[in-house]
């Protein structure tokens, strides 16, 4: 009987498709192919084989693809991936698979010259520097040979031409070295040391379970980055490859510094900003096991190892982790599920961890490392609020004078200070003072965020941009137009008013110049080059800056009142994970944070210093409110063109919702963003008791539903981060 192979291909379709597998062509799964698809080819993933009649009207599997098989652990991961979020399998497996990127495959191998042996047609001085240089017959690349000869690029081209040089290919620079397990290092601390014991001891998990899942927690500086450095090291040793995920803003050269002062030499990295060729060669390297060490952002987790032996999640609380278009998935728990596949271990680090995986940990079903204070007994920076209702800043100034008088201190004792706004740009609104016009964007129900520095009007939602007008575009009173609150620049505008002979920086994620430039800031502010840092959440993250000894927290209230059930969370994370920037260096820190409401929980926690009572009252509020870990949610984002469409398709669908016991649907309810790129938005939200299957129930509900057409979209989206 003849062979069929189900085949599936990385688009938007639910089910692998039948071909044949014709005569002389052996398949197994997890091979990648080439198949007709209606009029074209494409590639896909052979999802199972088996000897079957095909009814003979099978169209044929062209042939296999040079390019490393999906091995079973990816495929499950792909499967469930599919399954948990609902989005079609074929997209699930785009995570793991591109199709071929036209731009990497136009791309040339490197060219190098090294001489011939002939000599030159038409001897010249030029001439006879380079030949005097290549006669050690070693191959060099053309501008190398030209700069060493002292020459210009086209004598060494016509003397390749002239043919006494020659042309060969340059082998590529391996991805990445081999990172050294046993490269000398430094000493570990009693408490350290035994933590990497735990981690190393980790038993590998059974597919059933999450025991080898392990919440490695301990505040910003306590050394669990060196701690999980040991059991990469340890997988290394052990022949088996280490993955380690890192929201995408962390992942800087500091970094990968501190990794080749660990393992002498830097690991391979995996981020969206890498492209073409060296994409392919990674996935090689990893499929191939020659890489045996990746440090990267969320997609890395679909890389196609071949002996995965540990993930590590760094900063698992962050919300970066949960990708939020085209397959909704979070990359910290599915690192959960990969390891489970892989029989591997999985350390989820953190300073704060999600209150998902302190109740996981508390309750046994992850093992809890724990590592006590910073490193060298360093203290924790001394945290005070202030009272916004008692200490007024001036008139049309942001900073308090208790702020103010904090800085100067610092400035004058030769530290730095940090001052923390998470808000882009100079002003969030700006509104016409003769008319009262406030400028929106035309596309999102979002006001307009003035930036100085590129003079214009900015949507963060889409991106829309105009130029500031002169004149108010409704009444067009002139100097009528004023910038309401503040954003970072603004801030620098003040602090520059204030300090006019220091050295200000302002960090945030649009920094002119693109992500080279602010590496190399970052990198002078690690140095103490600058005196007053600026700067949103991008350098609240990751980063060591050992000349801090002062934080600023300019609006520590920003984050609490978004109606998110992870307000709390979040804001006690970002401020924990800021205040935690100060003293990392020789001496102690302090933090100041401005609030309007000192007694806030969050704050009373951050100010008191007792994570501990955080988590409880947090998850106790949680268990009390059925909300994650100890019930679920998902939500459906209804979209259109048309507002009444997507509400009345939003209605359509909650009409015949049918919850059964224990599921409740809400909605529909106008999105907080109602509108974002010129679509009108509408989220339903269902909320269900923990033991729910909430993926077969939405299936359901889909399948009974009206189908969206026209411009309407449905998105799914299980576990959702962001409400708005
Ligand atoms: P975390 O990841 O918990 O924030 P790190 O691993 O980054 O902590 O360590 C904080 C700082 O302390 C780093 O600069 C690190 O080099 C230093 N450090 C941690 N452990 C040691 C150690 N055993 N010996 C020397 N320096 C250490
Ligand atoms: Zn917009």
């Amino acid at each position: 009987m003849p062979a069929v192979a189900d085949i599936l291909i990385p688009l938007a379709l639910d089910t692998a498709y039948s071909y044949a597998v014709p005569h002389g062509l052996t398949l197994a799964a997890g091979d990648v192919v080439q198949v007709p698809l209606g009029p074209r080819e494409t590639i896909g993933v052979v999802w199972g084989v088996e000897e079957r009649a095909s009814g003979g009207n099978l169209r044929p599997v062209t042939g296999r693809v040079e390019a490393p098989p999906l091995s079973e652990p990816l495929r499950k991961l792909v499967d469930w991936l599919a399954r948990y979020t609902l989005a079609p399998k074929g997209s699930a497996l785009a995570m793991a698979l591109r199709l071929p990127d036209e731009a990497a495959q136009r791309e040339t191998s490197r060219i190098g010259v090294r001489a011939s042996g002939r000599p030159a047609s038409r001897p010249t001085t030029a001439r006879g520097k380079v030949l005097a240089v290549a006669a050690d017959g070693a191959v060099r690349g053309k501008s190398a040979l030209a700069k060493e000869a002292g020459v210009s690029l086209s004598v060494v081209d016509g003397l390749i031409d002239d043919g006494a040089l020659e042309a060969v290919a340059l082998v590529p620079e391996p991805v990445a070295l081999p990172p050294d397990p046993d490269h000398p290092r430094v000493p570990l601390s009693e408490a350290q040391a035994e933590a990497a014991r735990d981690l190393i001891a980790a038993p590998s998990p059974s597919p059933a379970e999450t025991g080898g899942t392990i919440l490695l927690e301990g505040v910003t500086g306590s050394g669990k980055t060196e701690v999980y450095f040991e059991a990469v090291a340890e997988c290394v040793r052990d022949g088996r490859q280490a993955l380690v995920l890192m929201p995408e803003i962390a992942l800087t050269a500091q970094f990968l510094d501190r990794f080749a002062g660990r393992f002498g030499v830097r690991p391979a990295t995996w981020h969206s900003g890498i492209g073409g060729k060296r994409r392919e060669r990674i996935r090689a390297g990893v499929a191939s096991g020659e890489v045996s060490v990746v440090v990267g952002a969320r997609s890395a987790l679909f890389l196609p190892f071949a002996r995965l032996g540990l993930i590590v999640v760094d900063e698992e609380h962050e919300s970066a982790y949960k990708q939020e278009d085209g397959v909704h998935y979070h990359a910290r728990d599915m690192a959960v599920v990969r390891g489970r596949f892989e029989r591997c271990p999985v350390v989820l680090a953190s300073a704060t961890p999600s209150i998902e995986s302190r109740v996981n940990a508390q309750s046994g079903r992850y093992r809890h490392v724990s590592l006590p204070g910073r490193f060298g007994g360093r203290p924790l920076p001394d945290i005070k609020a202030i009272d916004m209702r008692l200490d007024k800043p001036e008139v049309g100034r942001f900073l308090s004078p208790p702020m103010v008088n904090a800085v100067k201190a610092t400035l004058a004792a030769g530290e730095q200070a940090l001052l923390f706004l998470n808000r882009r740009g100079y002003a969030p609104l700006t509104l016409c003072r003769a008319c009262g016009h406030r400028y929106q964007c035309r596309n999102c129900s979002t006001w307009l965020v003035e930036h100085r520095f590129r003079r214009a009007l900015v949507c963060h939602q889409c991106g829309y941009a105009e130029r500031k007008p002169e004149a108010c575009t409704e009444c067009g009173a002139f100097d009528h137009l004023t910038p309401c609150g503040p954003g970072v620049e603004r801030i620098a505008e003040e602090a520059a008013e204030l300090f006019p002979d220091k050295r200000i920086v302002v960090l945030s994620s649009d920094f002119p110049g693109g992500a080279e430039r602010l590496r190399q800031e970052l990198e002078t502010v690690a140095a103490g080059e600058c005196d007053i840092v600026i700067g949103t959440q991008l350098v609240a993250k990751g980063h060591n800056f050992p000349h801090l000894t002062l934080v600023g927290v300019l609006d520590a209230d920003i984050g609490l009142t978004t109606g998110d059930p992870r307000a709390a969370e979040r804001t006690f994370q970002l401020l924990q994970q800021v205040t935690g920037r100060a003293g990392r260096g020789e001496r102690p820190g302090r933090a100041l944070v401005q609030t309007y409401q000192p007694d806030h929980p969050v704050i009373a926690a951050l100010l008191s210093g007792d994570a501990e009572r955080f988590y409880e009252e947090e998850i106790s509020a949680r268990e009390a409110a059925g909300l994650p870990p100890f019930g679920r949610l998902a939500a459906l984002i209804v979209s259109g063109e048309e507002r009444e469409k997507a509400e009345a398709h939003g209605q359509a669908l909650a009409r015949v919702a049918d919850p059964p016991p224990g599921v409740m649907v809400l909605g529909p309810a106008e999105a907080p963003l109602a509108l974002v790129r010129g679509r009108w938005r509408f989220r339903l939200l269902v909320k269900t008791e923990r033991g729910i299957d909430v993926q077969s129930y939405l299936r359901d509900w889909l399948a009974r539903g009206p189908k969206p057409r026209g411009n309407l979209k449905v998105a799914i989206d299980v576990d959702p981060q962001s409400f708005l």
